[in-house]
């Protein structure tokens, strides 16, 4: 899918790496312990979207 329609609020991110392990190769933790999508990365839908409804703080939305 589009990665320019993945989107992480950076403030309700807490870090916990629930999307990382869904979605490996999509996400990763960045130095701060901020979920973000990996420039060259591969999201697929289903696995985004597990990753969304996994984020305990609501904090991935797709557009
Ligand atoms: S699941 Fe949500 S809170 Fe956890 S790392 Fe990913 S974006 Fe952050």
């Amino acid at each position: 899918m589009d990665k320019n329609k993945i989107h992480i609020n950076q403030e309700n991110c807490i870090g916990c790496g629930s999307c990382s392990a869904i979605a490996l190769g999509c996400f990763s933790l960045n130095d701060d312990f901020k979920a973000e999508v990996l420039e060259n990365g591969s999201c697929d839908e289903e696995s985004v979207q597990m990753a969304k409804d996994s984020c305990p703080t609501e904090a991935i939305t797709i557009s």
